[in-house]
């Protein structure tokens, strides 16, 4: 049995980046930039007006009120360049370019416009309301550094500056196998001795949920030649494969004695925490690794996203730290824990008007399916925490990005 964080270092050290590929810009949210994205052309490419108003000199309006006299109008999107000449001021409009001979813009709110003249209230600063050219970035700078994480905003910026096609690391290709005698799909019918087997849609769907879509599982019988077989089959197609059950010492588990048959070298099994100890990981050579993850849904989900997660998000092309998803909230009511072990504690958030607070969620063991579905992840208990009261700042393991 190893600590946590031996395991998690484990995964770490045993999953690389995958190889680069080129991709539309829109089909890249999610993914991490290989290459750093360039502005092909100055950000912006001239000055260009911030508001809805006129381009004036300013020193036309040293002393205000002050009329001058309308000679034009650039829009947004025109290419006319009209000059703007002592005593004369152009109507411009928000996100036109600056006419030249104008080194201000009064916002429109700040004047009164007759026919041909224009009345200005107050003197401007100069330059105000002009957003200069290059002000945010100069052709050939850097918007977008190699292992950003793509988000709609930064999509925004590629697209900006011309780029159509990105250069992305790929994404782990998963399979999921969930191993059970008693397991029967949800259109089954079921015995008082069966169960549904709620952890394949449930991987599955946490996989979605963090940009790994259109994964299946499948159902396998407590087999050692079944399971031998299956799993040899799916390292040899997929770059990260998930058994769950079968992972513990029950004489039905065979999934550890299978890894081995199939080929797997076993970096760790049994993980010194709660829920999750029986957890397994192997490596098949260079080629995919494998997770065992125990059968009680919320062991699953819990070994889910302290390390198979991120396992998945380094092979994306993220950096070690940013792997496990966390954020530190406080605590909405005092919380006890026995200590001795790390315990991943089922909890929701709950939100209000000062911002996030998280309060656990009572489950009866970690086979409490009704439990889980309340909870949008875990606070994290180490041993030595003892009593938090209400306030104190918990690591949440989050199950699903938060906004
Ligand atoms: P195991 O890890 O195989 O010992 O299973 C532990 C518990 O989880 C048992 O009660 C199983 O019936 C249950 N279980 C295992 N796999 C699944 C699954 N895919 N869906 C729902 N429950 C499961
Ligand atoms: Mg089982």
């Amino acid at each position: 049995m190893i600590s946590p964080p031996e395991a998690f270092s484990k995964v770490i050290e045993n999953v690389a980046r995958l190889p680069v590929v080129s991709l539309p810009l829109k089909e890249c949210l999610g993914r991490v930039l290989a290459d750093a994205i360039r502005a092909d052309r100055d950000m912006p490419p001239a000055d260009r007006s911030a508001m809805d108003g006129y381009a004036v000199r300013a020193a036309d309006l040293a002393s205000c009120p002050a009329t001058l006299r309308l000679t034009g109008e650039v829009a947004a999107g025109s290419p006319l360049r009209p000059r703007v000449r002592p005593g004369t001021c152009v109507r411009i409009l928000t996100g036109a370019n600056v006419p030249p001979g104008a080194d201000t813009v009064v916002m429109v709110e700040q004047t009164s416009a007759e026919d041909e003249t224009v009345t200005f209230r107050a003197a401007p600063r100069p330059r105000e309301n002009i957003l200069r050219r290059a002000e945010n970035a100069r052709k050939g700078e850097v918007l977008l550094p190699k292992g950003t994480v793509l988000s709609a905003s930064a999509i925004g910026a590629a697209a900006s500056s011309g780029h159509t096609r990105v250069k992305v690391h790929g994404m782990p290709r998963v399979t999921v196998l969930c191993t059970g005698a008693e397991l029967r799909d949800a259109s089954d019918r079921v015995g008082v001795h069966q169960e549904r087997n709620s952890n394949g849609p449930s991987l599955c769907a946490a996989l979605a949920s963090w940009g790994y879509r259109g994964c299946r599982y499948a159902t396998l019988a407590d087999n050692l030649a079944v399971q031998t077989r299956r799993i040899r089959q799916a390292v040899s197609q997929y770059d990260v494969v998930l058994v769950v059950g079968g992972v513990s010492v029950g004489c039905y588990d065979y999934v550890s004695r299978a890894v081995e048959a199939a080929g797997g070298k076993t970096l760790f099994h049994g993980v010194a925490m709660k829920p999750g100890k029986p957890l397994l990981m192997a490596r098949f050579g260079r080629r995919a690794v494998l997770f065992g993850l125990p059968g009680n849904p919320l062991s699953a989900m819990v070994g889910f996203h302290e390390f198979v997660l991120p396992a998945l998000r380094r092979m994306s092309g993220l950096a070690a730290e940013v792997c496990r998803p966390a954020i530190y909230t406080p605590l909405a009511a005092d919380l006890t824990h026995k200590g001795g072990t790390q315990r991943h504690m089922p909890a929701r958030i709950r939100w209000q008007p000062t911002g996030a607070v998280i309060e656990p969620v009572e489950s009866q063991s970690s086979a409490d399916l009704v439990a889980g579905g309340k909870a949008d992840g875990t606070i994290l208990l180490l041993p030595q925490s003892k009593v938090l009261p209400a306030g104190t700042l918990v690591e949440f393991r989050p199950w699903r990005p938060l906004p």
